[in-house]
Formats: structure tokens, C-alpha cells, sequence
């Protein structure tokens, strides 16, 4: 019998999903709703790893006085974030030895694949998380927290995935209103969507490096589901929406999964969740989302240039399309099973551009591609930095915009085919160590800026920011948004605040401004 369960979210950063503030990610709408499926009564408290840190006494308090101890967790690259520090495994030791007579479960990617440190490495493996924790849950939180709590421990699976979103689907919207008790309530919170799970490219493997296509045929969830749960989350105050956990937003109910590598995007579908959205939640701020493969795109043009305008037409502007470009190197991308070839990247990012530059109500473009870089994959030489750059160059020399270039180390997963290759990877890595560094300062100095100046150029007005937090004489603001533009304005203003801005000075990666 349950009669308290805490939840610690530990926060999660996933290829496709995001949980750190203001973010809020479906892990732990789902063990709530779960939960509260199995039992209504039982009560759950939530508290963020930053408010326990914060608060350690009363944490504890609670914490033993409950039944059990949810811990969410899964950074890639933990502690670089403005909005919260994740759990680190050094945290979670810590809680454990405080709560060693608690029953204590990890969910989240970090009970699929390790506490990870990020570029090629996991830090801590998870037989090792066995031992400070009592049970890891890497199939799907919701199964194993319903079962747990209306059959008991011995009917908990915590290795069964999902076959469909029946269960899911109730426990999100059974789970909606813990939103409430997130420290950004209110103010700047984000609220992640899911819309499907799987790679529709694991027909031909997928890309080396991904797990995504290891859940085999992508499980997609129905948009009326999909915006009966916004309908609910609006109703508990959710004001930003994020459509970001699916590997690529053009795929979404796409015709000829399971046939073709590149299915056509169902502009009809697309349409109906986002007018639904905008139906159930008039009154939302912000509607974003994230990934767009861009081989959809290259492979189907016509349906994808609809799709992307539908997007525009119910989104809201400021919007980034990230591009898993991964490598502008012709043999990397054979090599890896990537998706497009150096040039139909091209083609797809003035595609975007054509579709996203005008601007919007709160003075950013409508929607900009964004650029992933891997480093660290077979088939790279020193030429591969070169290449990247030379392309990126002659993106802006073009007069393109791209909203943000997000240049990583690849992490080696268990079961994806680099996992073969890792002893190459670490050898790539250590060898290119020098030139990644130089030339990430080199991309970040003359195209970053470059770039940023387009998009919020002097003396622009950017609207509807909020403040964040104090960083030495600054205030940090940012808009809830996909990839939001950090602006730094002069003087230590009130928190949580909603501010319009004048941008005053550009640096690399952020803005400098006054407040209009
Ligand atoms: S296209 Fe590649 S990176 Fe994207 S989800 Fe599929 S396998 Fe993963």
C-alpha cells in the first residue's frame, strides 16, 4: 500500500526531449499518472534536484516519511545549463546514503544506459547504479509505476516497453497537474510533447550512433490524444509547449513507415494537431518544436514545404528546426548511415529559411533551421573540420540564416552499431582533441556572431523574455523557447519578470540589452 511517493527530478537531456528548467519532460507526468491511475489517493509531492539541494532537511524529512523515492535522471552533459543542475552520480550517492532505508527507483535515461558524462564515455555503468538504488526502471515508467502500485512490487516489470500509448495516454493526462508543483510554474515553464517514439529509418539501421531505431517500427500517438493532453496541462496553467520528443516532427503519422527510409509527411495530420492545440489552449504563449530530419525534407519536398507551413501558420515565431546534419563530410556521412549528403543539407536549410525568416510578434524569425555537429565518428580525418567549416562558411556567406550550431563528441551507446567501433571513436577523439577545440572558438567567432547579428540585429526589439536569474552585474533573460537567445542585461532586475528588450551588443553565443 502507497499511501506517499516523492518524485526527485534529476532532469533529463535526450536526443529528442528535454527536462531540465524551464523544461518539464514527460517522466514525471507519467510516474504521477501512473500512479494516480492505480490509486488516486496516494500523494506525490515533487521537488526539482535544485530544490533539494536548496532545502536538504526538509527533503529528507519527507523523503523517509514516504513510501518510496522517484529519481529522474539522464543529462548527456550535465552542469551546463542556466535553468538548473542535474543530478550528478555523486548527488545521487549522496541521497542514497541519507535514504538508505527508503526504497529508491531510477527512471529516465540514465536507468537505460548509465549515468553519462558525455563526449564517447558512460561514467558509471548500471550495475553499478544498483547499488545505491533498488530498482532501475528502463522500460516505460508507467507501466511499471501502475503495475507497482495497484498489484505490487512482483508484478512491476521494470524491463516491459510499451506497445502502444493506451496507458500511457491516460497516465499523461491523469499526471498533467503535478505541473503545478514545478518551481517554474507560472512563470517560464516549458512543457515537452511526445508525439511518437522510434526512428522510421530503422528499416536501414539508422545512423550509427542513435538508439532511436533499437524500438524497431516508431509507435506514434494519435492527435487527438496528443491535444487532449495540452487541453489538460493548459487547464493546470501550461502556457508553452514544446512538440519535441519524436525524432523528427515531419515524420509525425507519415505515410509509408515500415516502407520507405523517408516517409511523406502527413500535412493533413500535422494539421489537425496543431490547430487542435491552438483550439484547446487559445491562449498559449509559446508552441514550438525541435527536430526535423532533414532527409524527409530532400526526399519529399513538395509535402514537406506544406508541412512546414502548416507548422508556421499555428506555431509561434522564434521556432528552431534542429537539423541532424551530424557531418558536412561526404565519407562520414556513408560511413555512419547519415542522413543527407553535404549539399541536399543546403537545400534544406534555405528551404527553412524560405518558409521561417519573416518575422513575428516577438521579434524573432518565424522558424530557423538549427545545425548538429558530431564529432568523434568513423571516417573523420582532419578534413573533416575544415569541411564543416567551409560549408558553414558558405551558409553565411549565402545570406542563410541558422539559428544555433550545436557542435558535440558523439557518446557511444550499448546496442547502436558504434558501439563496435568505440574503441575508434575514443582513438578519434583523443587524436582531434586540439582542432575540436579550435575550431569550435572558430565556428562560435566568425559565423555564431555573425549569425546572431542577422536574427536580433542592434537596436532591434525582442518581446515576451523573462528574467532568470543574477550572473555577476547581469541579469539573464530568455524567452521560453526552443533555443532560446540569452540576453544579458546590465544591473540585477526582479526575477521571474516578463521584459521586451533592445539589443544592444552581440557577442558569440549571447546579446547584451536594455530593457525597452
Ligand atoms: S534519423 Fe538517425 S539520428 Fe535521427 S532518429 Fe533516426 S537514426 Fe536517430
Amino acid at each position: 500500500m502507497y499511501r506517499r511517493i516523492v518524485i526527485v527530478d534529476g532532469y533529463n537531456d535526450e536526443p529528442a526531449g528535454l527536462g531540465v528548467p524551464p523544461y518539464i519532460d514527460v517522466y514525471p507526468r507519467l510516474v504521477a499518472g501512473a500512479v494516480w491511475l492505480a490509486n488516486k489517493d496516494v500523494d506525490i509531492i515533487y521537488w526539482t534536484i535544485d530544490e533539494v539541494r536548496n532545502n536538504i532537511g526538509l527533503f529528507i524529512d519527507q523523503a523517509r516519511k514516504s513510501d518510496l523515492v522517484v529519481f529522474i535522471a539522464g543529462p548527456e552533459v550535465p552542469g551546463k545549463y542556466i535553468g538548473g543542475k542535474p543530478l550528478s552520480y555523486k548527488d545521487a550517492e549522496k541521497l542514497s546514503f541519507l535514504l538508505k532505508d527508503t526504497f529508491k527507483i531510477l527512471v529516465g535515461p540514465a536507468a537505460r544506459y548509465g549515468f553519462g558524462v558525455g563526449g564517447g564515455s558512460v561514467a558509471v555503468e548500471r550495475k553499478i547504479l544498483y547499488r545505491i538504488f533498488d530498482e532501475l526502471v528502463y522500460g516505460d515508467p508507467e507501466i511499471y509505476f501502475y503495475n507497482l502500485v495497484k498489484y505490487g512490487v512482483e508484478k512491476a516489470e521494470p524491463w516491459k516497453l510499451r506497445e502502444d500509448y493506451e496507458l500511457a495516454n491516460k497516465a499523461l493526462i491523469h499526471g498533467a497537474k503535478i505541473i503545478k508543483q514545478h518551481p517554474n510554474h507560472g512563470w517560464n515553464l516549458i512543457v515537452e510533447i511526445e508525439t511518437f517514439r522510434g526512428c522510421p529509418r530503422w528499416i536501414v539501421g539508422g545512423c550509427s550512433f542513435c538508439i532511436e531505431p533499437r524500438y524497431g517500427r516508431p509507435l506514434m500517438r494519435k492527435p487527438e490524444d496528443i491535444v487532449k493532453e495540452v487541453e489538460q496541462l493548459y487547464r493546470f496553467g501550461a502556457r508553452h509547449f514544446r512538440i519535441g520528443r519524436q525524432p523528427d516532427i515531419l515524420a509525425y503519422m507519415g505515410k509509408g513507415v515500415g516502407e520507405r527510409e523517408y516517409p511523406e509527411p502527413n500535412v493533413e495530420a500535422l494539421k489537425k494537431l496543431f490547430h487542435g492545440i491552438r483550439n484547446v489552449a487559445s491562449g498559449l504563449r509559446v508552441l514550438h518544436i525541435d527536430n526535423v530530419n532533414p532527409g524527409t525534407i530532400i526526399h519529399n519536398p513538395e509535402k514537406s514545404i506544406k508541412a512546414l507551413k502548416t507548422i508556421v501558420k499555428y506555431h509561434t515565431p522564434g521556432d528552431v528546426a534542429a537539423l541532424g546534419i551530424e557531418s558536412f563530410d561526404e565519407k562520414v556521412v556513408r560511413m555512419n548511415n547519415l542522413k543527407v549528403y553535404p549539399d541536399e543539407a543546403l537545400v534544406v536549410i534555405r528551404i527553412i529559411n524560405e518558409i521561417g525568416k519573416h518575422r513575428g510578434w516577438n521579434g524573432l524569425p518565424h522558424l530557423l533551421p538549427g545545425i548538429n555537429l558530431l564529432y568523434g565518428l568513423p571516417g573523420e580525418t582532419k578534413n573533416t573540420f575544415r569541411t564543416n567549416y567551409e560549408y558553414l562558411k558558405k551558409i553565411y556567406r549565402e545570406g542563410l540564416l541558422i539559428r544555433r550550431i550545436n557542435i558535440r563528441k558523439v557518446s557511444v551507446l550499448e546496442n547502436t552499431p558504434l558501439w563496435m567501433h568505440r574503441k575508434t571513436v575514443e582513438q578519434l577523439l583523443r587524436k582531434h582533441r586540439r582542432l575540436y577545440n579550435i575550431y569550435r572558438v572558430k565556428i562560435m567567432n566568425e559565423i555564431d556572431r555573425g549569425m546572431l547579428q542577422r536574427i536580433a540585429p542592434i537596436n532591434s526589439i525582442i518581446r515576451y523574455l523573462y528574467t532568470e536569474k543574477h550572473m555577476g552585474e547581469y541579469t539573464i533573460a530568455r524567452q521560453p523557447a526552443s533555443y532560446p537567445i540569452i540576453v544579458k542585461i546590465p544591473g540585477k532586475l526582479p526575477l521571474k519578470k516578463i521584459v521586451d528588450i533592445r539589443v544592444r551588443k552581440i557577442a558569440a553565443k549571447s546579446i547584451i540589452a536594455t530593457i525597452t
